[in-house]
């Protein structure tokens, strides 16, 4: 191929994804790849899988067959990484005739010689796990990207191994980057423009723990913290039995922490939580929510849950809605268990009738549809300051985040992207907030 070439990628899962996406698109960059939001138009088009839903390895390989027609009318690379890739490896070489290039989630660094490979016609798929020197070296950095907002990847992969996860097997150990290179990559970010950095890892609770002499979380925080310029800081995802007392003081001692924290409770039986081998109690966990209201009135809390997972009993499950209830979350991701492969809970006893599981999610669902409608009216008549992050789906009105991480809609000028504006609320949706632009920070 030679000209300009154009890159479309398909993004499914969760932050880490979009940010091992991002460093899709600045590692093909300098292969001549100009990214296109048109999948029509690409040379090559990368999805970017995630296992951790119900069948994905089957909804992949679905997707996949779509791009059987299209490859016979004209031109194009494919490739697929991320989770599932990393989990079936040649075997989707095999399955995917039409399929040019397998990477996973440990072989971004290889995708330019592979890409390069695929357009003079060879098939490669690379997914091996590497040492942790050769991983620190290819933590995905952002420098290249524009807008108000980044993702900083801070550690990948996780020791906890809770019984349902697949995380630990695609994505390995716990190992985090150093500090000082995070703090610098930010300082060159905020000197770019950005205002806002979420700070991402599966647990970035146990940021630093296992390295000699690095700063915790929090001291990361702190040092994040005192960048000059820069204005908000986000985290996620963060395990609640990893979060310190000296990460909840951060609430309470800085004002560019925003007021949002995502901390998954998944169940609120202690029995299935012992079973998910979570490592908390529900007291426990309750405890550390009471303590980061306190640290900071008024922060957002979000939350993930699992229904039907083995074991499940209606009395456990009533207990999940009795937590749900007692934290009050904002939102949740709320999931029906399925079993993923090499995972203990796979050969669990006790599999939860998949009807009776979708008449928990559901009720799970109704629950929190009734309490985030609640949570969004009691902003109605207050004024936000929201970080303008572009227009609307609609096209028709900018949207852009509350420091608790609601998304809000209001008219304004395109020119306001990347500002911090005072709006005033004059609605609350299910998913969204709606409000008027007063003032411009
Ligand atoms: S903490 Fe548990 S759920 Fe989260 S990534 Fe690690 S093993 Fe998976």
């Amino acid at each position: 191929m030679t000209g300009e070439k154009l890159l479309y990628i398909e993004t499914f899962g969760c932050q880490m994804n979009v940010s091992d996406s991002e460093k899709v698109a600045a590692l093909l960059k300098s292969e001549g790849y100009a990214p296109t939001a048109d999948s029509s138009a690409a040379d090559l088009i990368i999805v970017n899988t995630c296992s951790v839903r119900e069948k994905a390895e089957h909804k992949v390989y679905s997707y996949l067959g779509r791009f059987r027609g299209l490859k016979r009318e004209r031109r194009f690379l494919l490739g697929v990484g991320g989770c599932v890739a990393q989990q079936e490896g040649e075997r989707l070489l095999k399955r995917v005739p039409w399929l040019d290039l397998v990477f996973g989630t440990h072989n971004l660094h290889l995708l330019p010689e592979m890409v390069r490979a695929a357009e003079q016609g060879e098939r490669r798929a690379a997914v091996d796990f590497i040492d942790n020197e050769t991983r620190l070296d290819l933590f995905p950095r952002a420098d290249e990207a524009g807008g108000a907002t980044r993702f900083v990847t801070v550690m990948q992969g996780c020791d906890n191994f809770c019984s349902y996860c697949i995380v630990p097997y695609v994505r390995g150990r716990e190992i985090s980057r150093r500090s000082a290179e995070i703090v610098e990559e930010i300082r060159n970010a905020v000197a770019a423009g950005v205002r806002e950095v979420t700070l991402l890892g599966q647990n970035v609770n146990s940021y630093g723990l296992k390295t000699p002499g690095e700063l915790t979380f929090a001291g990361l925080l702190r040092e994040i913290s005192a960048i000059d310029g820069l204005e908000r800081i986000r985290f996620t995802t963060s395990h609640p039995k990893d979060i310190s007392p000296d990460l909840i003081a951060c609430f309470a001692e800085l004002p560019k922490l925003c007021a949002h924290i995502h901390l998954p409770a998944q169940a609120g039986s202690d029995i299935i939580l012992e079973r998910m081998n979570r490592g908390y109690s529900r007291q426990e966990y309750l405890a550390k929510v009471a303590a980061l209201k306190a640290a900071r009135p008024g922060i957002q809390i979000t939350g993930d849950i699992i229904v039907g997972f083995p074991g499940e009993t209606e009395d456990d499950f009533l207990q999940t809605l009795s937590l749900m209830e007692e934290v009050r979350y904002t939102d949740i991701f709320s999931f029906a268990y399925s079993p993923r492969p090499e995972t203990a809970a796979a050969a669990f006893a006790g599999r939860v009738a998949r009807k009776e599981t979708q008449e928990r999610l559901d009720r799970v669902q109704e629950l929190q549809r009734d309490m985030t409608i609640e949570r969004h009216a009691g902003f109605v008549g207050t004024c936000q300051a929201v970080l303008v992050e572009g227009m609307s789906k609609r096209g028709d009105q900018l949207y852009g985040r509350t420091d608790g991480n609601l998304i809000v809609n209001f008219a304004g000028d395109p020119a306001l992207i990347g500002s911090l504006v005072d709006v005033r609320i004059t609605r609350g949706y299910p998913n969204s907030l709606l409000g008027e632009l007063t003032t411009v920070q």
